[in-house]
């Protein structure tokens, strides 16, 4: 029976890499009956909203989706599709694996991390004061009242909660997903010798969780500035890296520029019911139809949901098609290119189809 899974193709270059990737996945054999729904800012002038209902409705009742990026127009009013979609349907961990694929221009080789993004908590919930406002002023003098400590009057706000049954998934998670795919280490990043009461917590609690692990998965703790240096100057000491979500999307994309940029980064949002694959980087609007854009992060995202179905096999043979296409170097896209001019380079379209050549 034929898998049915919602493609949302997004806007910017997000339909013409969606649509390769479906070309992609559709070569693989595994059966899949595609429900296209549409968000992002073309749909906004047609419906009047970048999210319509139903594209939540068909992701609920799929549970799993494939997206292509969606554009967050700065200052036009509206939140984030993406953290829209995520919160709404409690896609509570973001998993972004960086490896090192061969004919991708990297100061590293041998890079294989994954990080595991809390994706609903901390200072992305979205709970903000602005400078200046009345409430901001009334919250400020309730602070100073309980704290004893004193916040400058022309300060904004933003609220950072972190929580135990937030904190233990996401640690579960991390867990479960080492487990799963024969991994050996689970690293907790956090800052908790400053922040005690939310860094600290997720450092207490990830410390329980990593005690049913013992003997299986070796669990270890390294402050977030620390880490930095360290993915930096000896980056195959990690392997899973657990964090709340602020530092596990900036460490996301440092870790994407140590194996060779966006261009390569997939990435999964993963719930309790429901799955969402988009890749790490964004709607690149300047690119829009120009069939120009390098599909292999929206494929690797796919790469990620057949995993996910555990269609293994299928997804051994995309990713493996995908690798041998740009190891070679030939069918790839500008960006890929030692040099970016080379006149060499195919479309997004031809991309895939020397991909599904290799299947
Ligand atoms: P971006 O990732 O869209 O683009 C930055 C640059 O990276 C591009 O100009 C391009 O040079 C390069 N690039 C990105 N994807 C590429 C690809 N597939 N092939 C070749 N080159 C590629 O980041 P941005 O410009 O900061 O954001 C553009 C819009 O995308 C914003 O509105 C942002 O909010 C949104 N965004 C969406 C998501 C998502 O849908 N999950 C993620 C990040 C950003």
């Amino acid at each position: 029976m034929a898998y049915k899974i919602t493609l949302i193709p997004g806007d910017g270059i997000g339909p013409e890499i969606s649509e390769a990737t479906k070309r992609c996945v559709d070569a693989t054999g595994v059966k899949i009956d595609w429900e296209i729904v549409h968000a992002g800012v073309d749909i906004m002038e047609k419906e009047g909203t970048p999210l319509p209902q139903k594209v939540i409705d068909s992701v609920r009742k799929n549970k799993i989706a494939l997206k292509g990026p969606i554009t967050t127009p700065i200052g036009k009013g509206f939140r984030s599709v993406n953290v829209a979609l995520r919160k709404e349907l409690d896609l509570y961990a973001c998993v972004r694996p960086c490896k090192s694929y061969k004919g991708v221009r990297s100061k590293y080789e041998n890079i294989d991390l994954v990080i595991v993004r809390e994706n609903t908590e901390d200072l992305y919930a979205g709970i903000e004061f602005e400078e200046g406002k009345e409430e901001t002023q009334k919250l400020i003098s309730e602070i100073e009242k309980a704290s004893k400590k004193s916040i400058r009057k022309d300060s904004g706000v933003s609220i950072k909660p972190i929580s135990v049954s937030g904190t233990k998934r996401i640690v579960k998670y991390a867990f479960d997903y080492a487990v799963k795919n024969k991994r050996k280490k689970v690293t907790a990043v956090t800052k908790a010798n400053i922040m005690k009461y939310t860094d600290g917590l997720f450092l207490a609690v990830a410390k329980q969780v990593a005690k049913d692990y013992e003997g299986k998965i070796e669990y270890q703790e390294v402050l977030v500035d620390n880490m930095c240096m360290q993915l930096v100057q000896k980056p195959e000491l990690y392997d899973v890296l657990v964090l709340p979500n602020l530092y596990g999307d900036i460490l996301s994309d440092l870790c994407a520029g140590l194996v060779g940029g966006l261009g390569v980064a997939p990435g999964a949002n993963i719930g309790e019911d429901c799955a969402l694959f988009e890749p790490t980087h964004g709607s690149a609007p300047k690119y829009k139809g120009q069939n120009k854009v390098n599909p292999a992060a929206q494929m690797l995202s796919a790469v990620l949901m057949l995993r996910y179905l555990e269609e293994n096999a299928a997804a051994d043979k995309l990713e493996n098609a995908i690798a041998s296409v740009i190891a070679e170097g030939k069918d790839v896209t500008y960006d890929m290119k030692p040099d970016r001019n080379d006149p060499t380079a195919v479309g997004t379209s031809q991309m895939a189809d020397a991909i599904i050549m290799k299947m």
